[in-house]
């Protein structure tokens, strides 16, 4: 498995306390993107001023599980992120079952758009999966010239829905993409049509706040930042939309 980085986070990549790693290389390519060196599956150099490092390299799955058995008594779980954790299915599966066996809870976050997405999505404990736009123009320019692509998504996020109990769908605010009352009626009407096929279990959203805090590493890879001069949508704009999904049930929460 190549990853681009690992580490700690606090209840914001699954419940508790996680050990995270961030799975290198992704079929995207979002604009805003906040973690631009996942995107090549390559190993990448930063250059920042003050040092350079080299970011990708190789762990394996035994690595991982020896990691995540050392750190069980101060976390909660273990998280596979990116990047798109999905592109190296065979080795994250893996990773799951003998993470499942050792009884170590397990979360993934996911752009939603591979054939593989389904087995991961079934074998996690916590699934964190985004929908980005639903328009697809604005799909094509900003996310992914492959616009199929955005069936798929939506498709995987109905199968996720229907069958991952602890599902939350993150969608990221961002400023031409989808803050906007038609963009966010279409996420609206969609996020409904999730919520039907939950007839059990509550719909949870997070609304992500754009942001320019990975600028110092387009810099350092030495490309530019298409959103730079961008600026984000304003807050209010997120919590009036988490209002409306909330008056339709929706548990819709939003960060930034
Ligand atoms: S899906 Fe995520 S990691 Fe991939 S390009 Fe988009 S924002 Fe970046």
């Amino acid at each position: 498995m190549i990853i681009f980085d690992s580490g700690y986070s606090d209840n914001y990549d699954g419940p508790g306390t996680r050990l995270i790693f961030y799975l290198k290389g992704c079929n995207f390519r979002c604009d805003w993107c906040g973690a631009p060196e996942s995107i090549s599956p390559q190993p990448e150099i930063l250059r920042y001023p003050e040092r350079t490092i080299t970011v990708g390299h190789e762990i394996t799955v035994g690595e991982i599980v020896r990691k995540a058995r050392k750190a069980r008594s101060f976390i909660n779980g273990v998280t596979f992120g990116g990047g798109e954790p999905t592109l190296q299915i065979a080795e994250l599966l893996e990773a799951l079952r003998l993470l499942r066996e050792a009884k170590i809870h397990t979360a993934m976050e996911s752009n939603a758009s591979t054939p593989g997405f389904r087995d991961a999505a079934m074998m996690v404990d916590f699934l964190y999966a985004d929908l980005k736009t639903l328009e697809l123009e604005r799909f094509r320019q900003r996310v992914s010239p492959n616009v199929a692509l955005l069936e798929l998504c939506k498709d995987n996020l109905r199968f996720a829905a229907q069958h991952q109990p602890s599902f939350t769908v993150r969608i990221p605010v961002v400023s031409g993409l989808n803050d906007d009352l038609p963009a966010q009626q279409k996420l609206h009407e969609f996020l409904l049509e999730l919520l039907s096929l939950r007839p059990q279990e509550e719909l949870h959203v997070e609304l992500l706040r754009q942001h320019h805090l990975a600028e110092p590493k387009y810099m350092a890879l030495g490309r530019e930042s298409a959103c730079r001069d961008v600026q984000p949508p304003p807050r209010e704009n997120l919590e009036q939309f988490v209002v409306r999904l909330r008056k339709d049930h929706i548990n819709a929460v939003c960060f930034g």
